[in-house]
């Protein structure tokens, strides 16, 4: 037989074999409920990911809320393209960075007035999935208290998705969180001396 044949039968074998394995697990999960989805790390691609997954739950007419915890000195093409869309809400908190406004007392302020309205989200039914975008800052600089935080997810509506993203690993996130992705940085441009650049990093 030439040797291509041979490879072609047992490649069919091989992937019945790969199909069998992947039905059985495909069939093991059978539990519905929403899910946290945290992603953490150095590495680029964090809310990259999450505003992804946003475009896949709105293309299938979910309802969704965002919530981004860092208004940083640009405007953000994802801010120019979600907000304004049909069954979202787009809310940022009022101030930048904190390294830039350097005044706690107002950051604080401003995390607890987005919070107010995340706490609400967190407890409608009526929001398939939650976007607490860069919240792991608030933790950090201590803004707001994680214990509540965590607290208010896991009391959340059966049904609803929340992704958290955020540079910092979290114990209590790590913790309660269903699916956790480290984004590792191996390289990025910007260590290269490369400029920001509109469309890709903001
Ligand atoms: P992105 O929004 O591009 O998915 P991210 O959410 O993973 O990035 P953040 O920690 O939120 O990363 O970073 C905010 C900004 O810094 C983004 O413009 C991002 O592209 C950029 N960035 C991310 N990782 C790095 C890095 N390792 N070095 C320099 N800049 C970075
Ligand atoms: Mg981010």
């Amino acid at each position: 037989m030439p040797k291509n044949k041979n490879s072609a039968v047992e490649h069919k074998e091989k992937m019945q074999k790969q199909q069998k394995t992947v039905r059985a697990k495909v069939a093991r999960a059978k539990i519905r409920r929403g899910v946290i989805i945290y992603l953490y790390g150095n590495g680029k691609g964090k809310s990259s990911s999450a505003f992804g997954t946003l475009a896949r739950s709105l293309g299938h007419d979910k309802k969704a809320v965002v919530f981004q915890f860092i208004k940083g000195k640009w405007n953000t093409g994802e801010q120019k393209f979600f907000q304004g869309r049909k069954n979202l809400e787009y809310h940022v908190m009022g101030t930048g960075f904190t390294w830039d406004t350097q005044d706690r007392e107002k950051d604080i302020a401003a995390a607890e007035q987005i919070w107010e309205k995340a706490l609400s989200a967190l407890s409608d039914p009526g929001f398939d999935i939650v976007l607490l975008d860069e919240i792991t800052y608030m933790f950090k600089y201590d803004y707001l208290p994680v214990k509540t935080v965590v607290e208010t997810l896991l009391a959340r509506p059966e049904k609803q998705n929340v992704i958290i993203t955020g540079r910092d690993a979290i114990l209590e996130l790590l913790d309660i969180a269903d699916t956790i992705s480290e984004v590792k940085e191996i390289k990025h441009a910007f260590r290269q001396g490369v400029k920001a650049q509109k469309g890709i990093e903001f």
